[in-house]
């Protein structure tokens, strides 16, 4: 992120000896050939009249389009999947429903898991359910994966089953059965399948138990961002969209998971960018 001021250099490398050396070395030491696919899927689309609720102060008024994206990982010993997408009963709107008191509205084509029994998978045999966080977006169908084992960071975990879910956002009937099922609770980086090839590494800032996910294919690494970074300009820049829930926790994030990317060299998939997400093989076919 080479426009961070000097002062963000050196809180950059504060955070990544303190909270990145552990995640770091699993992601690092990790299996090249374990990981056999990752599959993405258009979940959604986002549309609204203007760019700078992601950009505060900048391209105001701008119309702005993004998608919304899920994955499905296919390791040697399982199955995972890393968000849901938009919530099935948006895909029979065709004008799309208004959010966020009418600045954003989101479309959905068909709902994530008709997309992967397309793909001859069925929801209900993933093995390993990870999400970014729990807005709409990505938590979306998330009951359909009941049956798999869950990880969410237990700040993310009291947000979604507290008082807090309302001013956030976050709508309860859209994944509120994983709590009856296996869920793991986190307060850290989690190694998934326990070679290093997928693992889930705690973001906050965007909501208070955010995370993204480090997935190491045969070709090289990637890194899926969850909500951290919506589009290429505010990764450039370092912004900060105006309704994270908490601003300064999310700088430094972005500065630790952005150290992440350029030690191990990983390929940062921004989830809701549109432009790179047109220039992303996306399913039946997978990156291998
Ligand atoms: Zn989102």
């Amino acid at each position: 992120m080479h426009l961070f001021t000097e002062r963000w250099k050196v809180i950059n490398i504060i955070a990544f000896i303190i909270f990145i050396f552990a995640p770091m070395q699993i992601v690092m030491a990790g299996t090249k050939n374990s990981v056999e696919s990752l599959t993405v899927f258009e979940c959604g689309k986002i549309q609204s009249p203007d760019r700078s609720l992601w950009s505060p102060g900048v391209d105001v008024n701008v119309a702005h389009k993004m998608v919304a994206s899920c994955y499905l990982i296919r390791h040697k010993n399982g199955t995972m999947v890393w968000d849901t997408g938009i919530p099935a009963f948006v895909a029979k709107k065709p004008k799309g429903v208004s959010v966020a008191g009418g600045k954003i509205t989101l479309f959905l084509d068909k709902p994530f898991p008709q997309l992967l029994e397309e793909h001859g998978i069925s929801p209900a045999s993933i093995d390993h359910l990870a999400i970014s966080h729990m807005h709409p977006d990505h938590s979306g169908n998330a009951n359909a994966f009941s049956n798999a084992t869950w990880y969410v960071q237990e700040a993310e975990y009291a947000a979604a089953f507290g008082l807090m879910a309302k001013k956030l956002n976050f709508n309860l009937k859209t994944y509120n059965k994983l709590k009856d099922g296996k869920v793991v609770k986190l307060n850290h980086h989690h190694d998934v399948f326990g070679d290093g090839s997928v693992v889930i590494i705690p973001a906050p800032g965007h909501t208070p138990g955010h995370q993204v996910l480090f997935v190491r294919l045969p070709s090289g690494p990637v890194l899926l961002s969850g909500d951290l970074w919506h589009f290429r300009s505010n990764y450039e820049n370092g912004r900060v969209p105006g309704f994270n829930f908490d601003k300064k926790e999310t700088k430094n994030s972005m500065a630790m998971i952005d150290s992440l990317i350029t030690i191990t060299g990983a390929k940062l998939l921004l989830q809701h960018d549109s432009e790179q997400n047109a220039t992303i093989p996306h399913a039946p076919q997978s990156l291998r």
